[in-house]
């Protein structure tokens, strides 16, 4: 079978997951799949095509990200894309300090994110196996490396540096900020529809969570920070924490440093303190049936973000849109409502109605904020910008 082109394919390698799309040239995806749970006893593969139509979706053993690039490859060769992919846009967690914006893939930058792998450990040696695997398969195809961090590069430097001496940041121990894709693509729905980028914040409430303030179109501050375990309560991370606590358990607790990386990144956040899982939908029902740690968790969940609303409205000195987006942000309206309840002095008022229907604006006529739901789209995101740096277009 032979499908033709141009078309671009985009490549999302989470810390389990390598996430995959076909896009054509007008950003229609015409081939979407997922690799999961690679490295863990049971994977699976799906794919699927635009219409629904399942390619492939079968439970296997993944043993390695190497080996999850090559099935990506030669579910292009079965489908008849292969011949067809005029480049590739792989999402790339962390730029460093070197690697601001989203570019051209080059052996430089490879080594680079090989050599700044301790930034994100559970992420960035994934990339690079990915891309070494997918440039084998697809010889002399141009790669397009698109930064979770690049979108908050121009923080400024009160919302950036932290307050530990100054010669720590100039070696690169700052804030960075991440989520940077979802951002960038929801900042381009906002604008599409009109939305003045004045006074937002975006709420992108996820398996990890963060937010973001932009004022006047450029992001000022965020949540996340020199790593993604700051800011926000999250599924499994704890989000801000004394750094005290973390020197009491190295100091008294005996916790090695690998320890402490499991704890505060997959031990933590509503898995720890609820104790049975990390998922919304089951802490609703387990509250439901009166399971009181399944309660806190999620009161601590929608006490941070509310707090975190409110932080960041008092940077931007003032508010006019808040988004919710990702698995929680976008699905949960419960959620939604308990973390806005109780923010009508910052000029917020839900319609219940329209809340509880996932619509896109959820404010009612008189909210002098605008709050809305939008669906994120990474991948979307990157075959943007794919397109765009290999057509040589500025943004
Ligand atoms: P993401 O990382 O954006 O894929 O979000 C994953 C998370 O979204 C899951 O861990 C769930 O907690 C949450 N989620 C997904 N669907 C729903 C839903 N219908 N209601 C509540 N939470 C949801």
């Amino acid at each position: 079978m032979e499908t033709t082109g141009p078309h671009i394919l985009t490549v999302n390698t989470g810390s389990s997951s390598i996430k995959f799309s076909v896009y054509d040239m007008d950003e229609r995806s015409l081939l979407k799949g997922e690799i999961a749970g690679i490295g863990r006893q049971e994977g699976s593969v799906r794919v699927f095509f635009s219409d629904g139509s399942i390619c492939v979706d079968e439970n296997t053993r993944i043993e390695s990200f190497r080996k999850g690039a090559v099935v990506v490859t030669r579910c292009l060769e079965e489908t008849g894309y292969v011949g067809s992919i005029e480049a590739v846009g792989y999402r790339i967690v962390h730029g460093g300090m070197k690697y601001r914006e989203h570019c051209q893939l080059t052996e430089e930058l490879l080594e680079y994110l090989r050599d700044i792998a301790h930034l994100a450990p559970e992420h960035l040696p994934q990339a690079v196996e990915v891309i070494e695997e997918v440039e084998r398969g697809l010889p002399s195809i141009p790669g397009v490396a698109c930064f979770d961090t690049a979108f908050h590069r121009d923080m400024p430097e009160e919302s950036r540096i932290y307050a530990i001496p100054l010669e720590f940041y100039r070696e690169g121990i700052m804030r960075y900020g991440f989520h940077g894709l979802s951002y960038e693509y929801i900042t381009d729905a906002l604008c599409a529809c009109g939305v003045p980028l004045d006074r937002v914040i975006i709420a992108h409430l996820g398996h990890g969570s963060s937010m973001t303030a932009i004022r006047d179109g450029r992001c000022v501050e965020t949540t996340m920070g020199f790593t993604p375990l700051a800011g926000l309560v999250m599924s499994t991370r704890c989000g801000d924490i004394d750094p005290g606590v973390v020197l009491y358990l190295l100091r008294e607790k005996g916790f090695s440093a690998d320890r402490l990386n499991l704890l505060l990144n997959h031990g933590s956040g509503l898995l720890g303190i609820s104790g049975r899982t990390d998922d919304i939908r089951k802490l609703l029902a387990l509250e439901k049936r009166g399971d009181e740690r399944a309660i806190l968790s999620l009161r601590l969940f929608c006490h941070s973000v509310r707090k975190f609303i409110g932080s960041l409205s008092a940077v931007l000195g003032g508010l006019s849109t808040l988004v919710f987006t990702a698995g929680i942000g976008e699905n949960s309206p419960e959620i939604r409502e308990r973390i806005l309840d109780g923010l009508e002095f910052l000029g917020i008022r839900l319609d219940t109605e329209r809340n509880r229907a996932n619509q896109k604006v959820i404010s009612d006529k008189q909210s002098r904020v605008m709050v809305m739901v939008i669906k994120t789209d990474e991948e979307r995101m990157i075959a943007r910008h794919t397109k765009r740096i290999l057509n040589g277009e500025g943004r």
